[in-house]
């Protein structure tokens, strides 16, 4: 028995729905789709996102600032510098904005400039931090920790919702296995047995799930099919020169065509991918409903001998 009152479905049709602007919301019919870079690096690159990927179209941009990296040197985030970016960012784009909060002192910061606050992996366990999460009302998307079993996963919810944040989104972005293949195991299972156990909205993140960008597209169909309610996937202008994650990081175009490429799997499971007009306009999609891109971004052992993919 998992010791959580508030974060547990209590009938099969138990669903929460987070609200994240006036027009969207996760946890509904249709998809919440977040896209954006790693790191955000300048305003420039996050012009370009946010130009291309509002006729993707996305619900949401991320873009981290305050970057957890494995090693000390690696680059740690803008700080401010970022936030002024996703701020003019928002205000031009009209989309929302994603990003990590990595400690208690910074939540006041970041609650003035995402709409959603973002706790990685290796804090999902920061319970001082989740406790003054949940005096925040924004929304929280959580990520499941590096080697986090379920049942710990659902008590750092629990930890939100009984803090007084009713807001939580739960992220799947794989976990710690033995294979260095992939940069972690991205669990599935774990997508439908949360959308049974709880009612919060699951969404996948396959791009720290695999560290691979060849394997992005079909792992986001595949979590989509198995009823994710919406997925985080990291893309960049120029992938190959993204500060972090750069192997896994996808192209906009890319990016675009994999949202396009959920429509028909939305509808077979009772979802939906927005379209604007634009994007009816540019990928013509009535008449190419099961145009698929091509999952073949990266030939996926041509590159195999790059190996290792742990630890960023
Ligand atoms: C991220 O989303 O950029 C990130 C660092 O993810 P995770 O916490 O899942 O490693
Ligand atoms: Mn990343």
């Amino acid at each position: 028995m998992i010791d959580a009152r508030l974060a547990l479905r209590k009938e099969s049709k138990h669903r929460s729905l987070v609200r994240i602007t006036d027009e969207t919301v996760c946890g509904g019919k249709d998809l919440f789709i977040i896209g954006g870079p790693c790191s955000v690096e300048s305003f420039a690159q996050m012009q370009e996102v946010a130009y291309k990927l509002s006729t993707a179209p996305v619900q949401a941009l991320r873009g981290g600032v305050f970057k957890p990296r494995t090693s000390p040197y690696a680059f740690q985030g803008l700080g401010a510098d970022g936030l002024s970016i996703l701020k003019e960012i928002k205000k031009s784009s009209g989309l929302p904005v994603v990003s990590e909060v990595m400690s208690e002192e910074q939540v006041e910061l970041m609650a003035s400039y995402a709409d959603v606050l973002q706790v990685g992996s290796r804090n999902m366990q920061n319970f001082e931090l989740l406790k003054a999460l949940g005096k925040v009302k924004l929304p929280v998307l959580l990520k499941r920790g590096l080697s986090a079993t379920l049942e710990e996963f659902i008590l750092a919810a629990e930890y939100l919702l009984s803090h007084g944040n009713d807001n939580v989104i739960l992220c799947e972005r794989g976990i710690r296995s033995f294979d260095k293949y992939t940069r972690n195991v991205l669990d599935l299972a774990a997508v439908v047995a949360l959308r049974q156990i709880t009612h919060l909205p699951v969404v996948v993140d396959p791009s720290h799930a695999t560290g691979r960008r060849e394997l992005i597209a079909d792992l986001a169909r595949a979590a989509v099919a198995c009823g994710a309610d919406g997925l985080m996937i990291e893309c960049h202008p120029q992938p190959d020169v993204s500060v972090s994650d750069a192997q896994q990081a996808i192209s906009l175009d890319d990016m675009v065509a994999i949202v396009d490429s959920l429509r028909p799997i939305a509808l077979a499971v009772g979802r939906r991918v927005k379209v604007t007009k634009q994007a009816l306009i540019d990928s013509n999609i009535d008449s190419q409903p099961n145009r698929y891109p091509s999952n073949q971004i990266d030939q996926p052992f041509a590159s195999a001998n790059r190996g290792w993919a742990g630890g960023r």
